[in-house]
């Protein structure tokens, strides 16, 4: 339940440094900070919203100064809460910060739970369950393009999208309701091939947002990407040869004595992990087994991968299995050697697996590794993925995307199949439930203390 009381807690990271901020919210914040605070400057007016005050912070009890201070009071609505807030900043350090939280907390306030601030914006109606999240991923984005798409978040665009779709969906919602209730009518009521068209469309809106998903964890988390071919074919000269310039680490990764070597580029911004295997099959026997195994799981834990091949040679055997292998996969074959006089011609490479596209490159002189690169960054971001009007970053709100989007797909073959309206409403209904569990609109306790419990306290 959503408790009226006044919250305080401490809202910089613990530790020395040069402020610390402590935040209160809720009805006493204001009486509090009367009580403890005394302005240098205007001893007698009451504070304004939204100045920043030089005082002292004195003990009422005993009358001791605990610290000098700036307090600010942002009266409600305009706070991040929505209701009143105050917050003192005092000097930084463990001491100090404990001692103005205690000296508040004795004024009759609580100590805030985790993420307890932004619930009360949420329960205000400051902003919604999706934003409170954009807050959060903000808190925690570790690269530049991680914290833009949470700011967005935080925004609100997402939930402006998943409001258009929600009013979208009940426009076909209402009619496929009003079906229902004059079911004499229904045949003229219910135009089943345009209403199952506007549903097939919403669905495929939720798809691409759904796609969004994928690409936006490859920005943040970085792909991956497995090098891989037979002995000499030129993978570790590639891997140099992608590197170039933007040479970052070398790590020998862990496990075996020569194993797999891991490098990261930056692809026009996405961030990209090379694993070269190169040095698996050059050693003794039973690192080899390791070894191989080691290959295999990398192969099976990238995002994408480039199989080598030596251009300059006949296709052998082990060449074609690398390239079957590949499958369905997101692969790209190289071409190597393309300094040296072909043997290796489009023809020999044809059937043997249509999907996969190839490039001609030169680790040696760095002929065709743009275009190689160009490439590699094509098959790990679909293009049409990165026109995505907005990103989810949020398990919580891929999986009630997904629900939306299987619900949908049920409503659209209900209506093709002229099934009864109203397994047809059943089916939307579920769909805008799902939608508006991303905003809160719909929640329970369970959602929001799921959510909430994520934050730190403080926020
Ligand atoms: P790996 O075993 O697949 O990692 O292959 P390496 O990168 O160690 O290369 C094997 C040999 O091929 C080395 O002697 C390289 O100098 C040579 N090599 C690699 N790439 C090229 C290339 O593009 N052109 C030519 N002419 N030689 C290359």
């Amino acid at each position: 339940m959503y408790k009226l009381d006044t919250i305080a807690a401490i809202a910089t990271p613990p530790g020395e440094g040069s402020i610390a901020v402590i935040r209160v919210s809720g009805v006493d914040a204001e009486q509090i900070a009367a009580k403890i605070f005394f302005s240098h400057r205007d001893k007698k007016s009451k504070l304004q919203s939204h100045r920043l005050y030089h005082g002292t912070l004195r003990d009422p009890k005993s009358a001791r100064v605990i610290d000098e201070v700036l307090l600010a009071i942002m009266r409600q609505p305009r706070s991040y809460t929505g209701e009143d807030v105050i917050e003192i900043h005092c000097h930084g350090g463990a001491f100090i910060a404990q001692r103005v939280l205690q000296l508040v907390l004795s004024q009759g306030a609580r100590q805030a739970e985790p993420g307890e601030f932004t619930k009360r914006a949420f329960l205000n109606g400051r902003l919604d369950l999706s934003q409170a999240e954009g807050v959060l991923d903000l808190i925690r984005a570790r690269t530049e393009s991680s914290a833009a798409l949470a700011l967005d978040q935080a925004n609100g665009n997402l939930s402006q999208w998943v409001e258009e779709l929600r009013s979208e969906l009940l426009n076909v919602l209402v009619q496929v309701e009003a079906a229902i209730d004059f079911p004499e009518e229904e045949i003229e009521l219910l135009k089943r091939p345009e209403l199952a068209q506007e549903v097939a469309a919403l669905t495929d809106k939720i798809s691409i947002i759904l796609a969004s998903y994928e690409w936006a964890r490859l920005f943040r988390e970085g792909a991956k990407v497995c090098i891989c071919g037979r002995p000499n074919v030129g993978k570790s000269s590639l891997l140099n040869a992608l590197i170039g310039e933007e040479r970052v680490i070398v790590t020998p990764v862990a496990g075996t004595t020569r194993d797999v070597i891991e490098e990261s580029i930056n692809l026009d911004g996405l961030p990209v992990t090379l694993w070269d295997t190169a040095g698996i099959r050059e050693t003794a026997d039973e690192i080899e087994r390791i070894g191989v195994h080691l290959a295999r799981d990398y192969l099976e834990k990238s995002d994408a991968r480039i199989v080598v091949i030596d251009g300059s040679l006949p296709l052998s055997a082990e060449d074609k299995e690398l390239v079957i292998a590949a499958g369905q996969a997101r692969a790209l074959i190289a071409i190597n050697k393309s300094d040296l006089p072909g043997s290796l011609t489009d023809s020999d490479l044809n059937g043997l697996n249509g999907r996969i596209k190839y490039c001609r490159v030169s680790a040696k002189t760095a002929e065709g590794v743009p275009e190689l690169k160009q490439e590699l960054r094509n098959i790990i971001l679909d293009k049409e993925i990165e026109f995505s009007p907005v990103a989810i970053t949020n398990l919580r709100h891929r999986s009630a995307l997904q629900r939306a989007e299987d619900a949908l797909r049920h409503a659209t073959e209900s209506l093709s199949e002229g099934f009864a309206a109203e397994f047809v409403a059943v089916d939307l209904n579920e769909a805008r439930q799902a939608l508006e569990e991303i905003t809160g609109l719909i929640n329970s306790e369970d959602i929001l203390d799921k959510v909430f419990a994520n934050f730190c306290i403080g926020k």
